[in-house]
């Protein structure tokens, strides 16, 4: 099985509100997550190889809503990403709302597989994502905590992140995996589909 082309050509589902907005819980389902910035939706489109499937944006806090993506070969596969979190002018309400349907989200959506808390490698594992990985550990929901923009740092530095990542990260019981990567020159690609195909039973 090759999974290199697995996710290219994904089509867009919809764009969803909030969790009770969403399309019929079936098939299966890898969701996405990410501080704002942290480059989820340059991860999503270098993932289906599609520049403008998930936009890109430099201004943060531009998306709240729950954006769906299915596989090209096979829609009941499908790629969910979730709204990203941090942004320090977002309101408490706002902040509230967005832990209050990503935990709904993680709690009941029973076709959910895993996972990807997208993080900066340089700043890696601030306090939203560390409440997504405790919220996937009491889920049992398996977790790929994906350390981005790895191309702004030296291979020595990825390894030894990865290594730090990996035993911050020791005591899950859930699945979990640690995987180094980059958007901008696609290092760690062919692992990352990999893991997300085998993530989606394929
Ligand atoms: P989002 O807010 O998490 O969806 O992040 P975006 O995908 O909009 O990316 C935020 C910024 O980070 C943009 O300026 C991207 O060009 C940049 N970016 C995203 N991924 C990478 C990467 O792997 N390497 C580098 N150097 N920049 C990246």
């Amino acid at each position: 099985m090759t999974y290199k082309d697995l996710f290219t050509n994904s089509a867009f589902v919809g764009s969803f509100p909030s969790y009770e907005n969403l399309p019929e819980d079936e098939g299966q389902e890898i969701a996405f997550c990410g501080r704002s910035n942290s480059g989820k939706s340059s991860v999503i489109n270098a993932i289906t190889k599609n520049k403008k499937l998930a936009k890109t944006s430099k201004t943060p806090g531009r998306t709240q809503a729950i954006n769906i993506f299915s596989l090209k070969d096979n829609p009941s596969k499908k790629l969910v990403d979730l709204p990203g979190y941090g942004y320090a002018k977002v309101s408490k309400a706002m902040r509230n709302e967005w832990a209050e349907s990503i935990d709904e989200y993680l709690n009941l959506r029973t076709s959910i597989n895993g996972l990807i808390i997208i993080m900066d490698i340089r700043h890696p594992f601030k306090d939203s994502d560390e409440l997504l990985i405790n919220w996937c550990e009491q889920t049992k929901v398996p977790v790929i905590a994906l350390l981005n923009k790895a191309d702004k740092l030296s291979k020595n530095k990825i390894v030894s992140e990865v290594s730090k990542a990996k035993k911050n990260l020791n005591n899950l019981t859930t699945k979990c995996e640690v995987i180094a990567f980059s958007s901008k020159d696609f290092f760690g690609l062919d692992g990352l589909t990999q893991s997300l195909g085998e993530m989606l039973g394929e």
